[in-house]
């Protein structure tokens, strides 16, 4: 018998676990790890609460959990409860998931200002990540911008133009329901450094923008190049250019009280204000001949009461695991790390790619552990009874898969109606709710 450890139980985690559950065929059992006794990562905590089709894939990491060869062990936290090396110990490969949960810093002067927060933060916060749930963003100015074109830039505009109608049917938690119904935020800037053919950003994504209740996107068509060069996009890309062009040939509906304006070629420079933030300063850029961003010096202010910065994550470094400095990811080759030690999704690749990325990703890794590690053979290693063993030896008390459906029935039981769940935003509550 083979003993994996997966730590992190996003998808990246959950699809390596269904894929070694599948390669070994009942002969290995895999733990998957999480800090928090709530299981799915991403999903639970970045996905858009008002994109509840992208939730769905839980169900399915659902059943991975059910599967005989796989347990949820929550509420540990590697790095601190365990090291890697003590893992190590304990299974045959321990394959590291942990996604990339910190916002990349733009470098410039003033980003410490209070009002100026990560996506992450902001994510984190209207999703009820129990790190964020006192962020308290500043929705009293009625101007914000967002810094960064891909899809983290629009998932954050857009949930800062949206009515409270439009968030029936999510799972958005209720203070940060409530405090954006009070919200005064009219226009949200989104500010790309580069042009729209450079845009990060899909065409599914793009395009719900120009139905929200009340807000209208602004584009100019000024920024476009000539409709020809679209020919030479991939068609995904061309789609959503398509899309900007059909908002900058369509004046904003004057019904609607909030513009959505997108600033290109737009590169922050600093960020003022008495105190807190009161404008971000960007400098107008042009395309050089490598496609990248080149100031041209002409500076202007955007007026802005909250700063989001959307441009990335990182991975956080754990002692004793080779860190790829310039990649902000573990250093690996096709995932392999070092002897039997692992990384897959963002932690392997950087913070690019949708959910579904990480299936061909953890299936890879897994056919990689399940052609170097036979069924036979390799020390007897006690995995799970082992781990627990020495968890209760530092007073650390796991929870199990059966504890994550107590909180679920819970989180359930108590939603506002038409929503899925009104999520616990505190990390007691779920250890409450299972009586501990
Ligand atoms: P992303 O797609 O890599 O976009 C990052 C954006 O930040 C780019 O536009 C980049 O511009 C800009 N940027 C980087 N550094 C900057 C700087 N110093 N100043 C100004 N702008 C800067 O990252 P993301 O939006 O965080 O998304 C991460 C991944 O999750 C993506 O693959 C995304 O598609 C996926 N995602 C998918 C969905 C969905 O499917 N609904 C939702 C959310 C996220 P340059 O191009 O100029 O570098």
């Amino acid at each position: 018998m083979r003993h994996f450890a997966i730590v992190g139980s996003g998808p990246a985690g959950f699809y390596t676990a269904e894929a070694l559950d599948k390669a070994y065929g009942g002969a290995a059992r895999i733990d998957i790890l999480d800090r928090y006794p709530v299981p799915y990562g991403l999903i639970r905590f970045g996905v858009a609460p008002d994109h509840q089709s992208l939730k769905a894939v839980s169900k399915r990491y659902d059943k991975v959990a059910e599967s005989a060869g796989v347990d949820f062990i929550g509420n540990v936290t590697v790095g601190r409860d365990v090291s890697v090396a003590e893992l190590l110990d304990l299974y045959d490969a321990v394959i590291l998931a942990i996604g990339a949960p910190h916002d990349r810093k733009l470098g410039i002067p003033g980003e410490d200002l209070p009002g100026v927060v990560g996506s992450g933060e902001f994510v984190g916060w209207y999703n009820g990540h129990p790190d964020f749930a006192d962020l308290d963003p500043p929705l009293d100015g009625t101007h914000a911008a967002v810094v960064g074109n891909g899809n983290v830039a629009l998932d954050c505009a857009r949930i800062l133009s949206k009515t409270r109608h439009e968030f029936e049917g999510s799972d958005i938690v209720a203070h940060a329901l409530e405090a954006l119904d009070r919200s005064a935020v009219r226009t949200v800037t989104i500010l790309g450094r580069r042009g729209p053919h450079q845009i990060a950003m899909t065409p599914k994504e793009l395009g719900e923008l120009g139905h929200l209740e009340d807000s209208a996107p602004v584009v100019e068509a000024d920024d476009f190049p000539p409709v020809e060069a679209d020919d030479a996009l991939e068609p995904g890309q061309r789609k959503s250019i398509t899309i900007l062009r059909e908002f900058a040939a369509t004046p904003p509906d004057p019904a609607k009280a909030k513009r959505m304006v997108f600033d290109f070629f737009a590169k922050p420079v600093r960020i003022e204000g008495d105190g807190k933030v009161e404008r971000i300063v960007v400098e107008r850029t042009e395309l050089d001949e490598k496609g990248a961003a080149r100031g041209t010096g002409e500076t202007y202010a955007v007026p802005a009461s909250l700063v989001i910065s959307a441009i990335g994550y990182w991975t956080p470094q754990i002692d004793g695991v080779a860190y790829d400095e310039r990649g902000t990811k573990f250093l690996n080759e096709n995932g392999r790390i070092a002897d039997r030690l692992y990384a897959v999704g963002w932690a392997r690749r950087g913070p690019t790619g949708t959910i579904g990325t990480n299936r061909p990703d953890g299936y890879e890794v897994a056919d990689r552990i399940a052609a170097e590690m036979p069924v036979e053979g390799g020390f007897d290693r006690t995995g799970a009874a082992g781990l627990k063993q020495l968890l209760a030896s530092r007073g650390v008390m796991p929870t199990d898969y059966d504890d994550w459906r107590k909180i679920e029935e819970t989180e359930t039981a108590r939603a506002r109606p038409g929503s899925p769940r009104e999520k616990f935003v505190r990390a007691e509550e779920w250890l409450q709710t299972l009586g501990r």
